[in-house]
């Protein structure tokens, strides 16, 4: 059982690095990644603290990048934490996070939310600022039911106050992993909904741009899905990966380490990656 992506505290999930550690030897997952929103904050604190033997944690990030218009997310598998390129991409992303946060508390504003920057920050505590984080301010205000209702007439795409992020592209994303000596894997390609032209535009950008993998089991998904996805992993000759993309009991259908299984036909990312 591997688990390659979940969120802590370090950005929109709810538990400590070592809260999702325990949970994942629990599960009895081998190879476990931490993979935060545009940190590595936490992960490289598990990392420095791991000396088990039951179960190899590795370093990952989930890059937001823009394509096209739309939100796409790469993981970055197995990454050089210390690598000075990868920091300073890292930067440029926590600074537009901040940016756009500044942009989505004016929207707020407008729809009689005072504050919702600092309210916002309070709730994300000085770690990666996103949406998830304004979802839970529109839902203490009792502007929304749920955290979903706050994405469905908030935050979304092309809702009130969504802000088109000046994301880094994919070319960058995939070549600040692969300076990092890491391995780049496109998070989640059915939920983003493009189309078969634009889904193969992308991956073909980021293949010629250096990435090897994608994600054919992410969280909860049909086997249907998972069947698409693996014939997507195939066609496109790219390494399969999984996870969970646990963020919290509240919101995740599947816990750390309990996603259905890789296909057999799939070529998984980690074979290569030796426990030592
Ligand atoms: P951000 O990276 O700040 O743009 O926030 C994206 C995160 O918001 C995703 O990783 C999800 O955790 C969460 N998210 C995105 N869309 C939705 C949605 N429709 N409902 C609930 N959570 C969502
Ligand atoms: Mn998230
Ligand atoms: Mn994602
Ligand atoms: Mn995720």
């Amino acid at each position: 059982m591997v688990d390659l992506h979940c969120h802590s505290h370090f950005s929109d999930g709810v538990l400590s690095p070592e809260e999702l550690y325990n949970r994942a030897v629990s599960s009895g997952v081998k190879i476990f990644s931490l993979t935060d929103h545009d940190s590595v904050d936490g992960v490289s604190r598990l990392i420095a603290a791991n000396n088990s033997q039951q179960m190899q944690v590795i370093s990952g990030i989930e890059f937001s990048t823009r394509f096209k218009k739309h939100d796409i997310h790469i993981l970055g598998l197995n990454i050089d934490l210390a690598n000075v390129g990868l920091s300073k991409v890292i930067q440029l992303q926590k600074d537009s996070r901040v940016v756009r946060a500044k942009q989505i508390s004016e929207l707020l504003a407008k729809c009689g939310v005072e504050n919702a920057y600092d309210k916002a920050c309070d709730i994300a505590n000085n770690n990666s600022i996103g949406r998830p984080h304004f979802a839970k301010v529109l839902l203490n205000e009792g502007l929304v039911r749920d955290l979903q209702g706050a994405f469905t007439q908030y935050l979304g795409a092309r809702k009130k106050a969504y802000v088109a992020t000046s994301w880094i592209d994919i070319p960058q994303a995939v070549d600040a992993i692969i300076q990092a000596g890491g391995s780049a894997v496109i998070a989640h390609p059915l939920k983003y909904r493009l189309t078969n032209t634009k889904l193969n535009e992308l991956i073909k950008e980021f293949k010629d741009s250096g990435g090897v993998g994608i994600e054919v089991v992410s969280g909860d998904m049909s086997a249907a899905e998972i069947d698409h996805a693996a014939e997507i992993s195939l066609r496109f000759d790219l390494l399969a990966s999984s996870g969970s993309d646990y963020h919290a009991d509240r919101i995740s259908r599947v816990a750390i380490g309990r996603q259905k299984a890789l296909p057999k036909k799939c070529n998984p990312i980690w074979s290569k990656w030796s426990l030592n």
